[in-house]
């Protein structure tokens, strides 16, 4: 094998034990572990972008920050020293110096987008096909192991749907994921589309030096609004705890108290509502009727809860510089957005908050052994490997709870797993539905009562399916995979290995 420091960055060909996709917080996470549990393993990253970051460095939108606390969305292996909900750049720093004090820049290619995955079985080897984006040269590596760490939405653009009269409205209309650097918001009229955590992290960045900003909601989200610190951790620091133990005690600490919210958001959703309710009054007054704007029609934790540090959304609203408009667009006029209502929204900057484009495998072309592979006709295992894909793991990570708590424990399972192959002299694995799981009934990717954002319910057709039994479902559940998937048993016939 070709060691990864050795393989010169122009080299056409490079063959590694494990190639790894993007370089996101998922990506360098895993390269970590790898380089931790599997020190003989060679392995690159293969990159599109410039830099290191993906989430983090594509959004560039005023603001732009966390809606999870970075205890969670932190490496279970880096403490985190930062006020809970971090800035793109901090966590941009952070994800730094783990490549720097691991060394994990000179495995890293940037620049390198991959257009095609060709497994072959004969070979035992995927062949990956990449364009320098730099250069245009076309280079191609080859590697035992696939890890995709891809995300799983467009980097190149957001969401935006087409609305009627938009070609004759004459200001500007901006997706937070291709934020213009020059864009001048100072004193303009500015109508936020969408209420998720992109809008309420733009709005009151923004607020202070517009004319005015109206977050535009077709439906509320659930907002909670705390301190952007954290009691425990600052307790631990004053007694000078280790940042190791701080990291993991408040980790703990926060993760059981969700463990909680989730368990009374099932079973007490009016509980719930009331107490997000309070945070949200404390601010804007026991007069302001949070029943139109901030009442969604769904029940607490279905989706992720945004946090909105220090309350800033409904500061911006009680000064007078943002206001929530709860009602549906008709169509874009020369001057703003008209509403089903009938009312007018005047408007010089339209910024459509609607969302992501799904990318379902880094738009990479798969093929298996000379067959273009259909995502959509496989059955995942425990969300992260598929049925007649071998030598293959995706990280798809949690939506309600921090998505790097899935990517770290997948990094896990990998690792396991390649020294298991090793232990049993296997070139190749690949999930494969037993004969006791022919009759299991075989559901969407993730349940779509259970979590529905428009960018899956768009393209759920294209995603895998899950089963109804174990090991193949995907239960978004943090709770439940923290102890099954330790503790998988990888001879229990759904793995074979060759
Ligand atoms: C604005 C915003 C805020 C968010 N906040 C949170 C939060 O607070 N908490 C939370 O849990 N989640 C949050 N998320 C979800 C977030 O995307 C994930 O948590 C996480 O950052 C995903 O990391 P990743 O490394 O898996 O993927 P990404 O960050 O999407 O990185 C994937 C990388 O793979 C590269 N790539 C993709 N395809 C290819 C290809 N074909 N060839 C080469 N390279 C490729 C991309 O260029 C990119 O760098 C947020 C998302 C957004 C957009």
């Amino acid at each position: 094998m070709v060691q990864a420091e050795a393989a010169d960055p122009g080299s056409t060909i490079g063959h590694f034990d494990v190639l790894i996709v993007g370089a996101g917080i998922s990506g360098v996470g895993g390269a970590y572990h790898l380089q931790q549990q599997c020190p003989d393993k060679t392995y690159v990253i293969l990159e599109a972008m410039g830099d290191f970051g993906g989430t983090w460095k594509t959004h560039t939108f005023p603001g732009i920050r966390s809606d999870s606390d970075l205890y969670t969305f932190g490496y279970r292996f880096k403490p985190w020293t930062g006020p809970p909900i971090a800035t793109g750049e901090e966590i941009l720093s952070y994800m730094g110096e783990v490549i720097d004090d691991n060394d994990l820049d000179r495995h890293i290619r940037y620049h390198h987008s991959i257009g095609s995955a060709r497994w072959s079985t004969e070979e035992r080897r995927w062949t990956l096909e990449v364009t320098r984006t730099d250069t245009g040269e076309e280079v191609r590596f080859t590697g035992d192991f696939l890890w995709m760490c891809q995300g799983y939405y467009r980097h190149r653009a957001g969401y935006t749907p087409e609305w009627e009269g938009m070609d004759r409205f004459r200001g500007e209309v901006v997706h937070p994921q291709t934020w213009p650097d020059d864009l001048d918001h100072v004193d303009k009229q500015v109508v936020v589309i969408g209420s998720g955590a992109t809008a309420a992290t733009l709005i009151p960045a923004i607020a202070a030096n517009c004319g005015h900003v109206t977050m535009l909601q077709r439906s509320p989200t659930y907002f909670v609004a705390r301190p952007n610190s954290n009691e425990l951790a600052d307790t631990l620091r004053e007694l000078d705890i280790p940042e190791e133990w701080t990291h993991e005690i408040v980790r703990r600490k926060i993760l059981h108290d969700q463990e909680q919210v989730v368990r009374l958001s099932a079973e007490f959703p009016d509980l719930v509502r009331e107490e997000l309710f309070k945070g949200i009054r404390a601010i804007l007054g026991d007069d302001y009727d949070v029943g139109p704007h901030f009442t969604p029609a769904y029940q607490p934790w279905r989706q992720r809860l945004a946090v909105i540090p220090d309350g800033d959304l409904f500061h911006s609203i009680a000064a007078g510089d943002a206001s929530v408009v709860t009602d549906e667009i008709e169509a874009f006029t020369e001057s703003g957005i008209r509403l089903t209502s009938g009312d007018h929204l005047e408007a010089d900057i339209v910024v459509t908050a609607t969302g992501f484009e799904l990318s379902v495998l880094g738009d990479i072309e798969f093929s298996i052994d000379g067959e273009p592979l259909d995502f959509s006709d496989t059955v995942g295992y425990r969300g992260m490997m598929f049925t007649g894909i071998p030598n293959m793991v995706w990280v798809f990570g949690y939506f309600r709870a921090s998505w790097t708590l899935r990517a770290d424990l997948i990094a896990d399972f990998v690792c396991r797993l390649l020294h298991h192959m090793d232990g049993r002299g296997a070139s190749m694995v690949t999930p494969t539905l037993r004969d006791e799981d022919a009759d299991m009934d075989l559901l969407p990717w993730v349940d779509p009562e259970d979590f529905n954002p428009g960018y899956l319910t768009r393209s759920m057709h294209l995603l895998p399916r899950q089963g109804a039994d174990e090991p193949w479902r995907h239960t978004q559940d943090y709770w439940s995979d923290k102890d099954t998937i330790p503790a998988a048993d990888l001879d229990d016939g759904t793995l074979v290995y060759d």
